[in-house]
């Protein structure tokens, strides 16, 4: 076997596909969201003043000084790491305290810190799917990677409905039996598409067939619910999931994941999960960080309603400029190309021409076919910064010949 040789084959064929990926190279600079320098990958000097139109930190707050600020301060109070895993030294003050508040965010008797909204998913489907004799999983179509890696790996019985589709997961649930132990597994907020799920209809399934709901609201904490509670805060349903899972690393900017759900629970995950007990604990300024950002998003309601009046203002510039604007219904405003060379262009042309950084997104992300922009206006991204990129776009567009409605 050449090894070598197979490696390289395989990278040139989805180089051929057009969806080898590419990082940008980018140094974030404190206060100046959403703008940063962009390291190009020739040997040329950075790129200053490149606007960033893809983050996922959707709030800025992975620059807010308040956060920084504590952040520092718990770094020259505790040192660099946690020491040690949860179990052997690593628990220190700021982890309970984080726990606490996420606990209290989500209005349940407990939650529990993973490094990543990743591990979070996969540990806790992992151990739910592996612990409870004979469960079978129901997993939403279009769940993202880390669940459906915590499903394989609980190697539980799994059945996976059509995208949001009551009727499907219905006739899923009624064609087993009755008895078994059953988890229902679904996103808020699908962050390519940005549609929501309904979540009121789920629960009433779960409740029918006796199962338990496990809600990934990754895309919705920190922006969604009068506290930042997520979808099932603002719709009064959080205490009728049983578990919420989040990330730290999205809206509020930080790094790390979590779960909330009942004690039992997540005493379960927290004494057999893998993933939770095997590895070193987040380091302690990053869950002070954390909780900071928690904290402050739970008061600062005018921040979403911003966020949210930035995103449907986007929305109508886009589709008053003739862009063909994937129908969301939320904070991410994804726009069709179709094609993964074009999109590729298109975002090359953006950055190279107009300073403007935004990732094509392609397969196996999205379907062939839907390959798109996703932009992710966030509550500093103004008026002015958005008619420079409707002008790139056009420019693009142009150069490119893609159709854009009269
Ligand atoms: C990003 C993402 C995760 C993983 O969260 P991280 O904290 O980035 O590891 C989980 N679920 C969904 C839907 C995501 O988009």
């Amino acid at each position: 076997m050449d090894y070598v040789r197979y490696f390289q084959d395989r990278l040139n064929d989805i180089k051929d596909e057009g969806r080898y990926r590419i990082f940008a190279e980018l140094e974030r600079q404190r206060g100046q969201f959403p703008t940063a320098h962009y390291y190009p990958e020739t040997e040329e000097p950075a790129v200053e003043g490149v606007t960033v139109w893809c983050s996922n930190d959707y709030l800025g707050m992975g620059q807010n000084s308040r956060v920084i600020d504590v952040m520092k301060e718990a770094l020259d109070k505790c040192g660099a790491g946690a020491g040690g895993t949860r179990n052997i030294a690593g628990t220190n003050h700021y982890h309970a305290l984080l726990e606490a508040e996420l606990a209290g965010l989500h209005n349940k008797e407990s939650s529990l810190l993973f490094t990543s909204g990743y591990v979070a998913n996969m540990t806790t489907l992992m151990t739910l799917g592996h612990g409870i004799e004979g469960c079978i999983l129901y997993s939403d179509a279009l769940n993202h990677n880390s669940m459906i890696e915590g499903i394989r790996h609980s190697r539980a019985e799994k059945r996976i409905w059509k995208h949001n589709d009551l009727k499907d997961l219905e006739r899923l649930l009624a064609a087993d039996d009755p008895d078994a132990p059953k988890i229902i597994i679904f996103e808020s907020v699908y962050s390519m598409d940005g549609d929501i799920a309904p979540i009121r209809e789920i629960i009433d399934l779960a409740k029918k067939y006796n199962a338990l709901t496990f809600l990934d609201e990754v895309h919705a904490v920190g922006m969604y619910g009068p506290h930042g509670g997520g979808v099932a805060e603002r719709e009064g349903l959080m205490d009728e999931i049983d578990i919420i899972q989040g990330t730290l690393a999205k809206a509020f900017g930080v790094i790390g994941g979590y779960i909330a759900a009942s004690r039992e629970i997540i005493d379960f995950v927290r004494s057999f999960g893998k993933g939770f007990i095997f590895t070193t604990a987040l380091p302690p300024s990053i869950a002070a960080g954390a909780l900071e950002s928690v904290r402050i998003l739970k008061q600062d309601d005018l921040i979403r309603q911003r966020h949210q009046e930035r995103a449907r203002t986007l929305k109508e510039k886009l589709r008053r400029a003739g862009f063909p604007v994937m129908p969301s219904v939320c904070h991410i405003v994804p726009v069709e190309v179709g094609d993964p060379v074009a999109c590729k262009q298109v975002t090359d042309l953006l950055m190279e021409k107009h300073k403007i950084y935004v990732q094509p997104i392609n397969y196996p992300t999205v379907p062939r076919g839907t390959e798109r922009i996703r932009l992710t206006p966030s509550p500093l991204h103004d008026d002015a910064t958005m008619d420079r990129l409707i002008e790139a776009l056009k420019d693009v567009w142009d150069i490119l010949s893609l159709t854009r409605a009269a």
